[in-house]
């Protein structure tokens, strides 16, 4: 009824019951076998001038029973049986692939359409992710800038250099590895500089405190403080969940460099980034 190609995911609270933990993990290796996943794109938008720097994949399950799930709803049951490791590895060749795609289109030059996926902390554990990112990205031939992984802050509190070895790895290659949910976590800020990360992404939270009007100076304060010393260490700030033309106002105005909400656009399927592209290229 709202046009275009939306749908609303079913909710938590109602389905809890009906939908046990339990059934849902273990049609989990079957639906990935059957091909009932599927990754929409949510576009990232240079709040300096509008323009669409990419999309962030964000994965979804079309469940024959139950509908369309959200990944609130598998990805932490994934994560628990380890299923997450090979579906996060389909996100990332299908991601890379749909980049690749944008490049076909549009061409490949600096201002080339970037992918972010998400990576979780068991796939950070797992032997063989530089190798995999890399046979994908040569698969493919899209070159690593033109990818992003996001990593929450969560998974890297206390990180060791073990763990943070991979992400070097990939990060000397070329690919960006953005901080996700900043500010969520415990941050230790001065933890920030031993990461490999290139982008932070501060968390919905912040832009939900600036909703009210007018916003909490302090709230104002903590974004300023962050945004100019991710600047300083050569970070750059997304903020996700702007929802509002006034918000991302006052975001251009503290210095954040990229936004991503329902202000620009819904996570939606790959032709609307596409969409989204060409208004741009054409104004
Ligand atoms: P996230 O990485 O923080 O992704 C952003 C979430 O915020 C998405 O929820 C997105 O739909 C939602 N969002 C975007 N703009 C707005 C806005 O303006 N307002 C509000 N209220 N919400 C907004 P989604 O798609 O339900 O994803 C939830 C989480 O699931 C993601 O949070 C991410 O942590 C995880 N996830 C999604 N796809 C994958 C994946 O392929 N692999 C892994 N490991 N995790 C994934
Ligand atoms: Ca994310
Ligand atoms: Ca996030
Ligand atoms: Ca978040």
């Amino acid at each position: 009824a709202a046009g275009g190609n939306r749908y609303e995911m079913a909710d938590d609270a109602a389905d809890a019951r009906a939908i046990t933990r339990h059934s849902l993990t273990t049609a989990l290796p079957a639906a990935l076998e059957r091909g009932e996943f599927f990754v929409e794109y949510q576009p990232l938008v240079r709040l300096g001038d509008g323009s669409v720097r990419g999309a962030e994949a964000l994965v979804r399950w079309s469940h024959p029973q139950h509908g369309i799930l959200g990944p609130d709803r598998f990805i932490p049951l994934a994560e628990h049986t380890g299923l997450i490791v090979p579906l996060g590895r389909w996100v990332l060749d299908q991601s890379v692939r749909q980049a690749r795609e944008w490049q076909r289109l549009f061409g490949a030059d600096e201002d080339v359409l970037r992918v972010n996926v998400n990576l979780s902390p068991c796939q950070l554990h797992h032997p063989r992710l530089v190798a995999e990112t890399v046979e994908i990205l040569e698969r493919t031939g899209l070159e690593p800038g033109a990818l992003c992984l996001e990593v929450t802050e969560s998974a890297l509190i206390g990180a060791d250099d073990d763990l943070l070895k991979p992400l070097r790895r990939l990060a000397e290659m070329g690919v960006d590895i953005a901080l996700d949910d900043f500010g969520t976590g415990y941050s230790n800020l001065a933890n920030l500089r031993r990461l490999p990360v290139s982008v932070l992404k501060l968390d919905r939270s912040f832009t939900q405190g600036m909703q009210q009007f007018p916003a909490d100076p302090v709230d104002l304060k903590i974004v300023e403080g962050i945004v100019s010393l991710a600047h300083s260490l050569d970070l750059a700030v997304t903020v996700e969940g702007v929802e509002t033309g006034a918000q991302a106002d006052q975001l251009r105005e503290l210095g954040c460099d990229t936004a991503q909400g329902w202000y620009y656009a819904r996570p939606g399927p790959a032709d609307q980034v596409r969409a989204l592209s060409l208004v741009d290229a054409a104004s």
